[in-house]
């Protein structure tokens, strides 16, 4: 199945909570929606399963408007921030729900099957009480994922597994849907699951469609400000520069040299990913002096936070173990691997 949103909108109260989104999600694509809290991407999930109508524009499910169809009738099968489970029944009772009131053959086979994957072997005659949140949160996904609709809707439903468990969940996810080719738009703020799980993603803040693109592109090209600040752990450096000569910029008091001639020639925003940057000791020729004052360790890989000239802290990702406290130090990058934004608009304007 198909979705097309045609410039969706949906207001309450006369605020827009989302705005103008237009968006094609091909069939048996995996779409995750990834936003802050608040940017509507709940909202935007209710109105694909009829469970809002928006306040204008078109939503399509193949060439079929589906703007005032109920949920009941539109084939998808949903999995919610909150877990609704049946609590007078047995966790292979709320599995088998979806499938005992279509009927289904089989039925006994898939929610073993599917109880297995989602490792709810041992739970399936406990009652919803009876469990732990991660592990009533997996029942509500099996409950969906035991059937086979045209569309899944899933809204952050792994939020509440712990780390090591959602890994795993991620993976069976993937692997499931993508075995059976069932158009799924899931939607999380969490990059990671956005990054790992996405054909595409679709990034939204206040109601509106930043980017949408693969993984890639989202992570490589962010087309502005927010996208580039949004995804990254830590995310991308930003300063705002004025060119002044060929090769030089001005930030607040201090003048940079950058290695090539500039590509832009007005006020930017430079960016440039913590991974990108390299540490070296003060007295190397480099761009940006900086003082470390403070290290995170993270075993493979630590996260050095470096008190730039301008009063800013930037961080640098790297896998050395050189860099101490209280250094100074300078701070290189290669051109190629910067990226520059609109600094009024936030767009990206080169490279
Ligand atoms: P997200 O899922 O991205 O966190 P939501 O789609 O749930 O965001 O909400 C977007 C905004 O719309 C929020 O500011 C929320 O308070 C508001 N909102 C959601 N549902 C309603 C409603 N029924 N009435 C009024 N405001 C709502
Ligand atoms: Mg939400």
């Amino acid at each position: 199945m198909k979705i097309k949103l045609e410039r969706i909108s949906k207001a309450y109260h006369h605020n827009f909570v989302v705005k103008d989104v237009t968006l094609v999600i091909n069939s048996g694509e995996f779409l995750v929606v990834l936003g802050p809290s608040g940017s509507g991407k709940s909202t935007t999930l209710h109105m694909l399963a009829g469970l809002e109508t928006p306040s204008s524009g078109t939503i399509f499910f193949d060439d079929g408007m589906v703007n005032n169809l109920p949920p009941g009738k539109r084939d998808v099968a949903m999995v919610f921030q909150s877990y609704a489970l049946y609590p007078h029944m047995k966790v292979y009772d709320n599995i088998a729900f979806p499938l005992k009131i279509r009927k289904e053959k089989d039925a006994d086979k898939k929610i073993s099957n599917t109880a297995a994957l989602l490792g709810l072997t041992a739970l399936l005659q406990k009652y919803p009480k009876e469990l732990s949140g991660g592990e009533r949160q997996r029942v509500a996904l099996a409950r969906a994922l035991v059937r086979n609709p045209q569309v899944f809707l899933m809204d952050e439903p792994l939020s509440n597994l712990d780390a090591r468990l959602r890994l795993s969940a991620r993976g069976e996810l993937k692997k499931l849907q993508r075995d059976r080719n069932i158009t799924t738009v899931y939607v999380t703020h969490d990059q990671t699951e956005a990054l790992t799980l996405g054909d595409r993603v679709a990034v939204m803040d206040k109601g509106r469609l930043q980017q949408v693109g693969t993984p890639n592109e989202i992570y490589q090209k962010p087309q502005n400000t927010f996208v580039a600040g949004f995804i990254g752990t830590p995310p991308m450096n930003m300063i705002t520069i004025k060119p002044c000569g060929n090769r030089s910029f001005v930030s607040g008091e201090t003048t940079f040299e950058f290695p090539t001639p500039l590509p832009v020639k007005t006020n930017c925003i430079l960016g440039i990913r913590p991974e990108k940057l390299t540490v070296v000791p003060a007295n190397e020729p480099s761009l940006i002096p900086g003082l470390i004052e403070y290290v995170e360790y993270l075993g493979h890989e630590s996260i050095s936070h470096v008190k730039i000239a301008s009063h800013m802290t930037w961080y640098v990702k790297d896998t050395t173990e050189r860099t101490r406290v209280g250094e100074l130090v300078g701070l290189k990058f290669l051109p190629e691997d910067t990226h520059w934004f609109d600094p009024v608009r936030g767009e990206r304007i080169a490279n």
